[in-house]
């Protein structure tokens, strides 16, 4: 790692691991299923509690564009950054398949952070802190980026030993749905953590729900428990 990138709070190898595989993220069929897959639910949650139209949104790790245009879809007008070259041509390519119109960066959440504090009315930042050295500096720049009475969201995966079977070894060994190594046991995310990090950076969490993925239907539906896969919603306190 080099002092650029420690001082940026990226993990080079994780960058790697999404630049590897980003041609393929809207192939539906491909590692990136379970994101399509969530993809609705995610932005319906979303849409929900602060519906999108017309606001500014910060779709924070945004990889291939998944949450920015569906949420673009809705009317939102969105920045998405991510700090993989890969993603962020892929998703920038597949806006002359949309038509949508989003602006897409390189760049980390601090960084934005430091140019537009207090300029979008939404933040977003989903299935990326469990991919970060320091996840409370990225929940503290999403503070920093949203507006006061703004809103956001994050999702992560639980640190327990139920959500290492389902979200490490029958996601990624058994089912083969995810890449082995996608996800380090050890970087997962307590829902308690998220939200003292949260409180810290200026946060009150406001809701927390579970994605929940039954492996014979091959369905995913949000609902109660949180110990695998959650997603969370705070709104800016000062
Ligand atoms: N939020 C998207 C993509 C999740 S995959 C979705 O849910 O559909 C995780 C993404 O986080 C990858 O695209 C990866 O490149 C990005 N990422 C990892 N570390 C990052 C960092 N420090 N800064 C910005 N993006 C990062």
């Amino acid at each position: 790692m080099t002092d650029t990138n420690q001082t940026q709070n990226v993990d080079p190898s994780e960058i790697s691991k999404f630049n590897d595989i980003a041609s393929r993220w809207w192939d539906t069929n491909s590692e990136f299923k379970p994101l399509h897959d969530i993809n609705p639910l995610r932005v319906n949650y979303i849409n929900q509690h602060s519906p999108v139209a017309g606001l500014k949104v910060a779709d924070i790790g945004c990889g291939g564009g998944l949450v920015s245009e569906g949420l673009a879809r809705l009317g939102a007008n969105v920045t998405g950054i991510d700090m993989g070259e890969t993603p962020i041509n892929v998703a920038k390519l597949h806006l002359h398949e949309s038509e949508l119109d989003i602006e897409y960066r390189q760049m980390t959440a601090e960084a934005l952070a430091e140019e537009r504090p207090g300029q979008y009315d939404v933040v977003t930042c989903l299935e990326m802190l469990e991919h970060v050295p320091d996840p409370a500096s990225v929940i503290a720049a999403c503070s920093t980026l949203v507006k006061p009475g703004g809103i956001v969201y994050f999702s992560t995966i639980n640190r327990n030993p139920k959500a290492w079977l389902f979200a490490i070894v029958g996601a990624e060994y058994i089912l083969n749905m995810l890449p082995k190594g996608t996800h380090e046991y050890a970087k997962l995310i307590q829902p308690a953590e998220l939200d003292e990090w949260a409180q810290t950076a200026g946060l009150k969490t406001q809701g927390m729900t579970g994605m929940h993925y039954n492996p014979f239907t091959k369905h995913y539906k949000l609902g109660e428990g949180v110990d695998v896969n959650y997603l969370m919603h705070c709104t800016k306190t000062v």
